[in-house]
């Protein structure tokens, strides 16, 4: 008897990862189905997936989109029922409306849902970074006690994965080595990098990506987040991880143990991979991602990171050995500073100084509870977007 579809919940279902994860789900119509889809606020977007994939829930976060889904889904003759805010998402994913949840929502906005399916014990392809820096031990602890299995579905994270598939692994687990592409403006100086655009930044030479993350990959944050990730995710601390940056983008990360042994996971990069590993683990499924050629490929070179051109690889690594609060003032004050870069209020080199500067403002405190984070996030929320302000 083949096992029943998996029902999957994408929750960030119109951005780069929902994309890629709706066309392996597509790929695998026996196996795999798309039950709820859920967006921040392109209502027409949104519709189409609807029309394409058939769910039967969709949520839309912005309340002022809930008539246009509501009626568009109608006037499509479609039976999907339509929900908005926050709260409906928790609800539909605690539910047995999915037993399988990809958290792909940008940024901070996503924990609620992430935890909503740590807690009901879901699995969870884990996507939203953001959520393991703002709130990690609480989010692991969470899936532990629920039995929830977390995948993650970040391209170095999902490596780390697959190298180290169970707990003897990890007894001799030496270090983790955290690959990073070096983004668009690898090479660069401090100074040449006074008056890069938006437009820049977000043209990443190896991965096509959401707006944001793509300005973390230029800014090195976005390996500072995924050291910070790795660290939640395989119980490792900052002086355990090292950073290599790797411009070919092929090796994901490597692992290695006491015995001398170096595991490594390569491929192409393409998210569907990652996400067909957490669709199937642990078994495969094709994921529409062609193997590697290597002979096409012909080398693959190591780097050191430059921390003086790039300093929030640096601040990622002092707020996860400060703890308590500091990496959530660190994600929080980063969210508030790209998307004013990308607004245009600031230019690319105020990123890392913004971030310093609020975790100065607001020193490392003891973080024990959910709301303890929230706090330090709306603070540092505040206090970097006066410092825009003040900066104007
Ligand atoms: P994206 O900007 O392309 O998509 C974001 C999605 O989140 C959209 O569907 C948007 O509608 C939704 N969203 C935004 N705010 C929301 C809210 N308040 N409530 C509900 N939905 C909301 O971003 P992306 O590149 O797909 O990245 C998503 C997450 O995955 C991020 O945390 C990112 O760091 C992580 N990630 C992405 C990649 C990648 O290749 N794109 C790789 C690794 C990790
Ligand atoms: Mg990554």
């Amino acid at each position: 008897m083949t096992a029943p579809a998996r029902k999957v919940a994408v929750l960030g279902a119109t951005g780069s990862i929902g994309t890629s994860a709706l066309d392996v789900i597509a790929r695998h119509p026996e196996a795999l189905r798309a039950s709820v889809l859920a967006a921040g606020g392109r209502v027409d977007a949104l519709l189409a997936l609807c029309e394409r994939h058939r769910p039967e829930h969709a949520v839309i976060a912005d309340e002022r989109g809930f008539a246009a889904l509501r009626d568009g889904l109608r006037e499509r003759g479609l039976s999907t029922q339509a929900h908005c805010g926050d709260q409906a998402l928790v609800e539909l994913v605690g539910s047995d409306a999915c037993d399988t949840v990809v958290a792909a929502i940008v940024g901070a906005a996503g924990l609620t849902s992430t935890l909503a399916a740590a807690r009901a014990g879901k699995r969870l392809l884990l996507a939203n970074k953001e959520s393991l820096v703002l709130a990690g031990e609480l989010l692991m602890d969470a899936a532990a006690q629920a039995g929830a299995c977390i995948v993650p579905i970040d391209s170095e994270h999902n490596a780390i994965f697959q190298c180290l598939p169970d707990a003897h692994a990890h007894a001799g687990l030496k270090r983790i080595l955290l690959t990073a592409s070096g983004g668009p403006f690898r090479g660069r100086t401090r100074s040449d990098l006074t008056d890069v655009t938006p437009e820049q930044a977000v043209a990443h030479p190896k991965w096509s990506m959401g707006p944001k993350i793509s300005v973390d990959s230029a800014t090195l944050m976005n390996k500072g987040l995924e050291v910070i990730e790795a660290h939640h995710l395989f119980g490792v601390g900052g002086e355990r991880i090292q950073v290599l940056v790797h411009p070919q983008s092929l090796v994901h990360s490597l692992v290695e143990f006491v015995d001398g042994s170096t595991l490594a996971q390569l491929g192409l990069p393409d998210m569907r991979t990652a996400l067909a590993v957490g669709f199937a683990w642990p078994q495969r499924i094709d994921s529409g991602v062609a193997g590697l050629d290597l002979l096409a490929h012909g080398r693959l070179d190591f780097e050191r990171p430059d921390l003086d051109a790039f300093p929030c690889l640096r601040l990622a690594f002092e707020a996860l050995a400060a703890g308590g609060t500091a990496p959530a003032v660190l994600n929080a004050a980063n969210e508030v500073a790209v998307s004013a870069f990308l607004q245009r209020r600031i230019g690319f080199l105020a990123i890392p100084a913004l971030v310093e500067d609020t975790l100065a403002a607001l020193p490392s405190q003891p973080a024990s509870s959910l709301a303890s984070l929230r706090d330090a996030d709306q603070r540092a929320r505040r206090h970097a977007e006066q410092a825009i302000v003040q900066r104007a």
